[in-house]
């Protein structure tokens, strides 16, 4: 396991700074990160013309498909030019899992408390952010039998970033599990912000002995579109093998509560046991 051996490393932590104060700039967002590509796409387009101008069709056919591919690479998050990536159980099985990004955060105590009403355990990608701020939900994710994964630190997109950033965010992330419930917390899985890849993600996620994980459905429950659709966005996408990505928290607003997502566990929970679905960690579910 990850954690168990970075610790074991160091003797008394008092003796050097915090992990998490690592030398980077703010994190880069989603904009940011869609615009800076938008450049390279324009810039792609533009050599792409100049080459088929002169005459060279098969060079510019093969600038807009390199662009296309690398754009594809790193912004779907089950692409596989940019390293594998688990995103689904089998087909052929009755399980489905239940994902939770961004976290802990406000609400993660009551969606904890209505999971365990319903018994089932699911995943918590967390930010080691939020881990530091909400030590105690850390404990009580490993108590209550769910599976604890990594979503970086501060949820800083990767797609322009190099393997130092990426080190430094797994890091990061596994120092505040640590911190909060011991080695061995932190299962060896890591979601990236957005689901987007640059090529140093999965190098350096591999390097650390993490898989790394996308999901079949996006419920789309940050835009908060009411609890009745995001149980039926939920429902509509379980079938055997189905990851269901849903947010505990934000992860950019740290203080920002989930409610809505909170209320529709039980709507998702009947709907699974009617369609024969058992709810289980995503872990059990990919076999790995
Ligand atoms: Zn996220």
């Amino acid at each position: 396991m990850v954690p168990d051996e970075r610790m074991s490393e160091h003797d008394d932590p008092s003796d050097r700074p915090a992990i998490w104060e690592f030398d980077v700039a703010d994190p880069m967002r989603r904009n940011q990160v869609v615009g800076r590509a938008a450049v390279l796409g324009a810039a792609a387009g533009v050599l792409a013309v100049g080459l088929a101008a002169r005459g060279r069709r098969v060079s510019a056919a093969g600038v807009v498909a390199g662009a296309g591919a690398l754009g594809a690479a790193a912004f779907v998050p089950t692409a596989p030019l940019f390293g594998p990536t688990l995103s689904r159980g089998p087909a052929a099985g009755s399980q489905a899992a239940l994902t939770f990004d961004d976290g802990p955060g406000p609400s993660t105590d009551a969606l904890l408390d209505v999971l365990a009403d319903e018994g089932v355990h699911a995943t918590f990608f967390v930010l080691g952010r939020q881990a530091r701020a909400y030590p105690h939900l850390i404990v009580r994710m490993q108590r209550d039998g769910h599976q604890i994964a990594s979503h970086g630190y501060d949820h800083g997109i990767l797609v322009f970033r190099g393997p130092r950033y990426v080190d430094q965010q797994l890091r990061a992330t596994e120092a505040a599990v640590v911190a909060a419930a011991g080695p061995g917390a932190l299962t060896p899985y890591f979601r990236a912000p957005h689901g987007f890849r640059g090529p140093a993600t999965w190098l350096s996620a591999r390097r650390r002995g993490y898989h790394m994980a996308a999901w079949t459905t996006g419920v789309w429950d940050t835009a908060e579109p009411g609890v009745e659709v995001i149980v039926a966005r939920s429902a509509e996408a379980l079938v055997p093998g189905a990851v269901i990505l849903l947010h505990d928290a934000d992860g950019w607003d740290a203080t920002r509560a989930r409610p809505q997502t909170v209320d529709a566990i039980p709507g998702i929970c009947a709907a699974a046991r009617d369609l024969g679905l058992a709810l289980v960690r995503f872990d059990e579910l990919v076999g790995v």
